[in-house]
């Protein structure tokens, strides 16, 4: 009922003393692959809340491709869909952590980059017995854009992650979206409204729906929620927890999202729901291992 259209990246996680400078090598203490990708942890977090999900996009024909596929089956996410392509490596993050928290890091796409129009026909096939479509931008524009025309031309809800940030979306992507979910920094980039508050994120959220969006969504990290439909405009806060690492929190917010929209929440039970999510991956360390699943969330929401 829910699909991804989106990345996988395998997270090479480097914790060193401090970041190595330029022409410098240090020592490190600690290597970690964890698998990621705003796709794939869209879809984990989707799955990990009782929806039946499956993600369609690109692997390389690299040993990296089981790593990925493995941990999205591990957590029931539906991999057929996904193409593995030969001439290409899996997408990567080399990530350098410093013991203060600061971090570099260098995205290669690799696969990903390669998503097209015949990954786009094998979603339509899907897209008949799906609800919700789940896009974000670490895939090539014009296949989102084509993804998003024909989930919506099926009367699928296209809900689009704007990240990695970007200041170019054409005029035409807004009115395929039926909700948009942009961070403070997606929000200022694709507004030129700097935001950075409650009241700048609600002008920011109201001129996307004046584009063509449904319902916009500005996630404010520690702040919380600002939703606009149409004239409305609704803030949730954040719910108070001890944050150890942000990373794919807006992820557990976007797949909880989903998760609440196929089983038809309101719109104010849809963004508790999702900063519930946000806030308890905020709590773990890590990508796809912080993703909170049903038990956990619903159990929090009830304390
Ligand atoms: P992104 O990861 O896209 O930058 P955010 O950091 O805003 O997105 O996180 C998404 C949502 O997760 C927030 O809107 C909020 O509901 C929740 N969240 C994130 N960080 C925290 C935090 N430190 N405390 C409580 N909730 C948080």
């Amino acid at each position: 009922e829910c699909l991804v259209f989106g990345s996988l990246n395998l997270d090479l996680v480097a914790t060193t003393p401090r970041l190595p400078q330029p022409g410098e090598t240090i020592t490190g203490d600690r290597f970690s692959m964890v698998p990621g990708g705003k796709g794939a942890n869209q879809a984990v977090a989707a799955a990990r809340l009782g929806v039946s999900t499956a993600i369609v996009g690109r692997v390389g024909g690299d040993n990296f491709a089981e790593i990925l596929v493995e941990s999205l089956q591990s957590a029931e996410v539906q991999t057929d869909r996904l193409l593995k392509d030969p001439a290409i490596g899996s997408g990567v993050a080399m990530i350098t952590v410093e013991q203060s928290g600061e971090n570099t890091i260098a995205v290669i796409p690799g696969a990903n980059g390669r998503v097209d129009e015949t990954d786009v026909d094998r979603l339509a096939e899907v897209l008949p017995t799906a609800k919700v479509l789940l896009l974000q931008l670490e895939i090539p524009l014009a296949a989102v854009e084509a993804a998003a025309r024909r989930a919506k031309q099926a009367g699928v809800t296209v809900i689009l992650d704007p990240a990695p940030a970007r200041s170019d979306l054409p005029d035409s992507l807004y009115p395929l979206l039926e909700w948009i979910t942009p961070n403070e920094t997606e929000a200022s980039q694709l507004t030129g409204i700097r935001v950075h508050d409650l009241e700048t994120a609600r002008q920011a959220a109201m001129e996307l729906c004046r584009r063509g969006v449904g319902r916009a969504i500005v996630k404010l990290g520690a702040k919380g929620v600002v939703c606009c439909r149409e004239d409305e405009a609704i803030a949730i806060p954040a719910f108070p927890v001890e944050a150890v690492d942000t990373v794919a929190a807006g992820d557990a917010f976007n797949g909880a999202i989903a998760a609440a929209i196929v089983r038809s929440f309101s719109l104010k039970d849809t963004l508790i729901y999702g900063a519930a999510a946000g806030a308890l991956s905020a709590t773990k360390a890590g990508a796809q291992p912080s993703l909170p699943d049903r038990p956990t969330l619903e159990a929090f929401l009830r304390k």
